[in-house]
């Protein structure tokens, strides 16, 4: 199975993607955490990427691009995958698809997360991070058992740069404007399906299994 998953920051796509890529033994790509490694990493893609992700602009179509090909590139997606943050603009899109025909294959399916706008502002205020192990915790909803400690690895949380109140904002202005645009894309190519992602991530999770279901039985 291929699958894109769609939505604005804060609807829950990584965590589904993370369960789904786990049931299913699919590869999770996702940019927003490659893009996190290269800068942790300090590379050179890293350090061109850095400002755009703190300020919650999308970093350039080109770096994106030329990430997830590499990845589509590895043995780990030969049995699918699940796309999680990519694309996020029409040409981005377009890539994919080109890569893809490629490859002589083509997406199944792109599944759009539905939340309202004030939960999405809620789940990103709220979230928290281990610099050290990457989990991911929420002041109100996904609480640590130890205030501000990360109960994988005893690292102390912090909030990313990128879920602070103004790069908030910036980052649902950019979504309206260049990735809103492929609800629409992807709906005139009938591959589009819709998840009301507003509940727990059990309820999600159901919701999300039922849509994925014809695909995987094939
Ligand atoms: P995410 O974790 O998916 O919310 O991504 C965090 C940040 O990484 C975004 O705000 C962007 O700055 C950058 N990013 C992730 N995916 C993309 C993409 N497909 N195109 C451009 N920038 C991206």
């Amino acid at each position: 199975m291929r699958v894109v998953f769609l939505g604005a920051p804060g609807v829950g796509k990584g965590t589904q993607a993370e369960r789904i890529a786990l049931q299913y033994r699919l590869a999770k790509i996702s940019t927003g955490d490659l893009l996190r490694e290269a800068v942790r990493n300090q590379t050179t893609l890293g350090l061109e990427a850095k400002s755009f992700m703190d300020q919650g602009q999308l970093v350039p179509d080109s770096v994106v691009i030329g990430l997830v090909r590499e990845k589509l590139d590895d043995s780990s997606c030969a049995n699918g995958f699940v796309l999680d943050g990519f694309p996020r603009t029409v040409p981005q899109a377009e890539e994919l698809g080109k890569a893809l025909a490629e490859k002589s294959t083509a997406l199944d399916l792109v599944v759009n997360f539905q939340v309202s706008r004030e939960d999405v502002v809620r789940r990103l205020s709220g979230r928290r991070s281990c610099p050290k192990c990457q989990a991911t915790f929420h002041v109100d909803f996904a609480k640590p058992k130890v205030d501000e400690v990360c109960d994988r690895c005893g690292d102390s949380l912090v909030q990313r740069n990128d879920d602070r109140r103004d790069a908030i904002e910036t980052r649902l202005k950019v979504y309206d404007e260049q990735t809103a645009p492929l609800v629409r894309y992807y709906d005139e190519r009938r591959l589009l399906s819709s998840v009301d992602a507003s509940g727990s991530v059990d309820v999600v999770f159901q919701h999300l299994a039922k849509v994925l279901a014809p695909f995987l039985v094939r």
